[in-house]
């Protein structure tokens, strides 16, 4: 059964209001909950590139050490108002309202492991505990998370897989846009003298697929813009949508194809067509044997379960930070539902969780 601190201080992180780029009283709580237990929680100056009301909070125990723990601070929707709900097995909602279990639920795990390890005097291992901002949209606070030099691996404490598992592999996903340029004409008068960026859009579409392209790749027209007026021939218009695989290598090939449609489908209309694309966040996947799970596993254990290394099929902070070159896993800490107004945690999951942090940062 999960301590009672363990609830309380996780009903009280639930109910801070930190939506993405918000994220300051979820920052001044937990920099302040850290320094109280005389730990050198510090602001990493992200915010300056971020955009975010504050920067992520870094603490380095210990001088850092090699490894960080880690979770977010944003949530997706607001949570201040949530009427949150303790029965016997679990901590939800009413119903009606995001619960914030993701990600304040990892917050809660690595805060209670460290007050309880004061608390007890746990001898720790140098390490270092950093919450970061932005995870739901840009995820630019983990991007660029001020981390000690010294730090080779990293623990993501945001999945909703059940405590054990953990994502040895996460997609990537690259958000392409095509800029369509046309001409503009009077479309009852001279639509002979008008292109029409729409109609080169509706073609370069028209001989493309998305959706599912194998086990591991995916593709998606998220969103289509463009025109002025029902009686102007459309000059411009913008398609934009993202290419996701668990390989790498898989990504480029696409993009490719659906940059070379939207050049034919522009030159033979006579009008333009211009295609960027970007990573949102990078694959990653990890060997089995290496470090990285070998150190994860090791937790788990030690927490009582039975390691599950699975692939996920979103991205979180595991990906910058290991596009940053620290091999990183996501463990599950049972969030179940997240976004969703019936989310909810189990106070078992919440329990476990905490533990894995514990075996972590134990000598
Ligand atoms: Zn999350």
């Amino acid at each position: 059964m999960a301590h009672t601190r363990l609830v309380e201080l996780f009903l009280e992180l639930a109910r801070l209001d930190g939506l993405s780029g918000k994220e300051a009283p979820v920052a001044n709580f937990a920099g302040n909950f850290l320094k109280k237990l005389g730990f050198p929680a510090q602001f990493d100056g992200a915010a300056e590139v971020s955009g975010s009301n504050t920067s992520n909070v870094v603490c380095p125990v210990g001088g850092g050490g090699a490894i960080v723990l880690l979770a977010h601070m944003d949530t997706a929707r607001p949570t201040a108002q949530t009427k949150q709900v303790v029965t016997a097995d679990r901590v939800t909602s009413d119903g009606k309202w995001q619960l914030g279990a993701d990600n304040r639920a990892g917050m809660a795990a690595i805060l209670y492991a460290l007050e309880r390890a004061v608390d007890t005097g746990l001898p720790l291992k140098p390490f270092t505990v950093a919450f970061t901002t932005q995870e739901e949209t840009t995820m630019a606070g983990g991007r660029n998370l001020g981390l000690p030099p010294g730090i080779r691996h990293g623990f993501v404490f945001d999945s909703s897989l059940d405590p054990g598992c953990y994502a040895i592999a996460s997609p990537g996903a690259a958000v392409f846009s095509a800029h369509v340029t046309g001409r503009p004409s009077h479309a009852g008068i001279a639509p002979e003298k008008g292109i029409s960026a729409i109609h080169i859009a509706a073609k370069a579409l028209a001989g493309l697929e998305f959706g599912r392209h194998d086990e591991e790749t995916t593709s998606n027209i998220g969103t289509i813009a463009g025109g002025e007026a029902t009686n102007v021939v459309a000059a411009y218009a913008l398609v934009r949508g993202e290419v996701r695989s668990l390989d790498k290598a898989k990504v480029p090939p696409v993009l490719d194809r659906i940059k070379a449609e939207f050049e034919k489908a522009a030159a033979a209309a006579g009008g333009n067509a211009k295609f960027d694309w970007a990573w949102d966040f990078q694959p990653y996947r990890h060997d089995k044997e290496s470090e990285v799970c070998r150190l994860a596993e090791t937790a788990l254990r030690a927490a009582g379960l039975e390691p599950s290394a699975v692939p996920s099929h979103g991205g979180s902070d595991a990906n910058s930070l290991n596009a940053k070159g620290v091999a990183t896993v996501n463990f599950g800490i049972g969030a179940r539902n997240p976004h969703a107004d019936d989310e909810y945690i189990l106070l078992e999951h919440l329990t476990k969780a905490s533990e894995i942090v514990w075996q972590l940062i134990k000598k």
